[in-house]
């Protein structure tokens, strides 16, 4: 198989790390940075190109398109799929995971377990936003975030409304969130790759801390998952319309509930934590897809 991985980051280590599991198993590798392709839009005979040359050839697009070029990294793989290229990840999913509002009417309407969540831009109700979620304390998201920035518990109702009035004067879109007090600062990273969960470990936040964000000083544990918590990220995973993910749940009274969707998942942490070899567990995957769309002789579906 000749396959690409579609990064801007060559060197880090989830790129490596596929990269040399995709060699090790004997096929051909290149690491597309996906801000230097170009494309042609026919209806014909859709390209894309790297410095004058055409990338021609692939059977997977593997991507790992960061958060600051979701818009142009989506059309780039948009194009390979166009050409009839299987990727784990299509670009309409990814785009939809990189929305959290998008993500959580998406989860919530298959059934999904969920925080109880209120969305607001400028509510002029704050008192009814904050009851609608249960009250205090609760949690306030900025939209945008990522990594665990953004993200501020509100330990009374008087603080959670001033809060919410100064997010609504600097017209910026929040989710407000029930407290999951019981899950005590963890939550667990699943990474879901196909119908199974491959790979899991529990993040604790440090004392102190309420977000268990490794880039917030968290610490990664093996753990064991119950089925329902793996039926819940599968669940997830697909509903998102990805192959490939890293769901992350908490431990909440009212069962396991779905924070986020993770379309480029790290496998630094997981791989290290668990002790698996995710990298090649996601190459074996594909291989079998693959061969399966090769062997019944169809080109894959043009989605788009
Ligand atoms: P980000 O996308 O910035 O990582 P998350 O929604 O995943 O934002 O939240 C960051 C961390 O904050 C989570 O890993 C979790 O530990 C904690 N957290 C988020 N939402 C809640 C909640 N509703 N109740 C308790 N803790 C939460």
């Amino acid at each position: 198989m000749k396959i690409g991985i579609l990064s801007q980051m060559p060197r880090c280590y989830s790129t490596v790390r596929l990269r040399d599991e995709i060699k090790s198993r004997g096929h051909k590798v290149r690491i597309i940075d996906p801000a230097k392709c170009y494309m042609n839009i026919t209806s014909s005979d859709p390209k894309v190109y790297l410095k004058g040359k055409e990338i021609k050839g692939y059977d997977c697009i593997i991507p790992r398109i960061g958060a600051n070029i979701t818009y142009y990294g989506c059309a780039v793989l948009r194009q390979f799929q166009v050409m009839g290229v299987f990727t784990p990840n299509p670009s309409i999913a990814i785009t939809r995971s990189r929305d959290k509002l998008r993500s959580l009417q998406l989860l919530s309407s298959k059934g999904v377990g969920l925080p109880v969540t209120g969305y607001a831009r400028n509510p002029g109700d704050s008192d009814h936003l904050i009851n609608l979620v249960g009250g205090a304390p609760l949690v306030i998201k900025l939209l945008e975030g990522t990594q665990g920035k953004g993200v501020v518990l509100a330990g009374t109702k008087k603080v959670a409304e001033s809060l919410v009035d100064a997010f609504a004067s600097l017209s910026a879109n929040i989710l407000v969130q029930e407290f999951v007090k019981e899950a005590e600062g963890a939550d667990i990273r699943c990474l879901v790759v196909g119908n199974r969960v491959v790979a899991a470990m529990m993040r604790q936040a440090p004392e102190g801390e309420f977000r268990s964000n490794l880039h917030q000083g968290a610490t990664g544990v093996p753990i064991k998952l119950t089925p329902k918590e793996r039926a819940t990220a599968v669940k997830a995973s697909k509903t998102m319309g990805l192959a490939v993910s890293g769901v992350d749940i908490m431990r909440s009274a009212h069962g396991p509930v779905v924070l986020e969707v993770n379309s480029s998942p790290g496998l630094e942490g997981i791989e290290r934590v668990s002790e698996k070899n995710v990298a090649g567990m996601i190459i074996e995957y594909i291989e079998k897809e693959v061969a399966e769309i090769k062997g019944s002789g169809r080109k894959r579906k043009r989605r788009e």
